[in-house]
């Protein structure tokens, strides 16, 4: 006998950080209102919850983006993670970005809308911004640092912990989560979906939440979405017929450190970033493995065993096919070659003393993830047809964990502004985001 229901009136399709985070959401926003309950979703998982990116990501929760309505939704995220930090295994040690001159400009506003919407974070420059990370870390290496920006609010997640925090929440407000449970298609009726056919059954439904992660490409083809579109900026510059979806390839790894990881006041530190856009990595031979350095890192969440870091530094472009199964670890394809352990460790010797000679502690094991990013690499929150909302978050999962909240909100019939700059309209209505001063692909 089959375990789907016969109908229900939402279903979410995905058991990652998107789906259950908005599952429990518009649970707890339906029995407020009074309007039903946690009975009346269900979320439908291929595999197993946590099965896609929202497993292995690094958990890093930050608000550094040149792209200022993002800062706006972060709040709302780390509104979500203190809602209950022990279940999510939420660290709230704050984030610190370093970087060099040419970035000043950056830093400051970025500085500047983040307070204007409530998100505290300070900004240093020049020798002041060098005082500051030297009083957190007595032997970071600030030659060349001349701004530095720390988000207060910031911190990390435990990415299994997190996943069973969301499935509790899920299951204390009544919502069911269905794993091995596959949506294979939508019965399209007047553009409409009615009802989605898994691989144990079809279930009428009235609303169908997208939290797809890395397969988002594969359900927009099945509605029949364009693969390509035209992407207008607002300085009047367009780009005709870019990818809707292109893959990356993730890099994130871990490093043994057999000492504890801390502050000069013996603290848990800040998630750390570094970005120096014109200063090469070179490892301890003298041999030169990047033209820049960026490197992000952090004490490990709960997949540490042992002491130790995990980072990552700009993701590998892969373009707009690539294969979504198996996925992760289990992908021989998408590993992160041995040249990409060379490059951390390098890179976290040049930016503090302790971490020289660290070679030979970078844990060999798989570390392979990829992501689907959208065409001006931020975000889209929207809906693809008229009863089925999209979540595809370009890659930034763990930071934009309040968008659950707020989508339940709107789904609520309430004005959530801080949604609007992310739907569809903004690559024909000239709102393409994308600009930015960086070498990375998120802005
Ligand atoms: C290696 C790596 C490191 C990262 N590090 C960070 C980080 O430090 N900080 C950060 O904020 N973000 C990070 N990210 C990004 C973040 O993990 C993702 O943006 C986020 O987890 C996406 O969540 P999601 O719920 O949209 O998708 P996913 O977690 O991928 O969930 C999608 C789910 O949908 C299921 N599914 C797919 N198709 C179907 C179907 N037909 N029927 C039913 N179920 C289906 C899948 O099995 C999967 O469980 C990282 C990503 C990777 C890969």
């Amino acid at each position: 006998m089959s375990n789907v229901p016969e109908s229900i009136k939402y279903v979410v399709i995905g058991a990652g950080i998107h789906g259950l985070s908005s599952a429990w959401r518009l649970a707890m926003e339906l029995e407020n209102r009074k309007r039903g309950s946690g009975k009346d979703v269900v979320v439908l998982e291929k595999s197993y919850a946590g099965a896609g990116a929202s497993g292995i990501a690094c958990g890093c929760v930050r608000n550094f983006y040149m792209t200022e309505p993002i800062h706006a939704i972060l709040r709302h995220s780390v509104d979500v993670w203190t809602y209950d930090p022990v279940a999510f295994g939420f660290q709230q040690v704050g984030y610190v970005s370093a970087g060099e001159a040419n970035q000043i400009a950056d830093y400051e506003r970025i500085h500047q809308s983040q307070n204007s919407v409530g998100y505290p974070s300070d900004v240093y420059v020049g020798e002041d911004a060098r005082k500051f990370l030297k009083k957190i870390w007595p032997d970071f290496k600030t030659e060349g640092i001349d701004v530095a920006l720390h988000e207060r609010v910031s911190g990390y997640a435990g990415t299994r912990q997190v996943i069973r925090g969301l499935a509790q929440k899920c299951a204390d407000h009544g919502v069911q989560i269905l794993t091995g449970i596959e949506v294979t298609g939508y019965d399209m009726q007047g553009g409409q979906v009615k009802a989605v056919h898994t691989n144990e059954g079809t279930i009428k439904c009235d609303l169908v939440i997208w939290g797809l992660g890395a397969w988002t490409p594969k359900h927009w083809a099945m509605l029949g979405q364009p693969m390509t579109l035209d992407c207008y900026y607002p300085d009047g510059s367009v780009v005709k017929n870019k990818d809707m979806w292109t893959y990356w390839r993730l890099l994130e790894g871990e490093v043994y450190y057999d000492k504890p990881y801390l502050t000069a006041d013996g603290l848990n530190p800040p998630v750390l970033h570094v970005e120096k856009m014109n200063t090469p990595v070179v490892d301890e031979t003298g041999r030169e493995l990047s033209d820049h350095l960026y490197i992000y890192y952090k004490n490990g969440n709960e997949r540490m065993d042992r002491p130790g870091l995990q980072g990552g530094t700009i993701p590998v472009k892969l373009g707009p096919k690539a294969t979504t199964d198996p996925y992760g670890h289990a992908n021989d394809e998408y590993q992160a070659e041995p040249e990409f352990a060379d490059y951390m460790c390098a890179a976290m010797a040049q930016t503090m003393g302790r971490f020289e000679g660290i070679r030979p502690n970078f844990r060999e094991r798989r570390n392979g993830g990829i992501g689907a990013f959208t065409p001006d690499n931020i975000p889209i929150f929207d809906w693809v047809a008229p009863n089925v909302y999209m979540i595809a978050d370009s890659n930034h999962g763990f930071k934009m964990t309040g968008v659950g909240k707020l989508l339940a909100k709107y789904l609520m019939g309430d004005n959530v502004p801080e949604l609007k700059p992310f739907t569809l309209d903004r690559f024909a209505e000239g709102r393409t985001f994308g600009k930015s001063n960086s070498h990375s692909p998120w802005v």
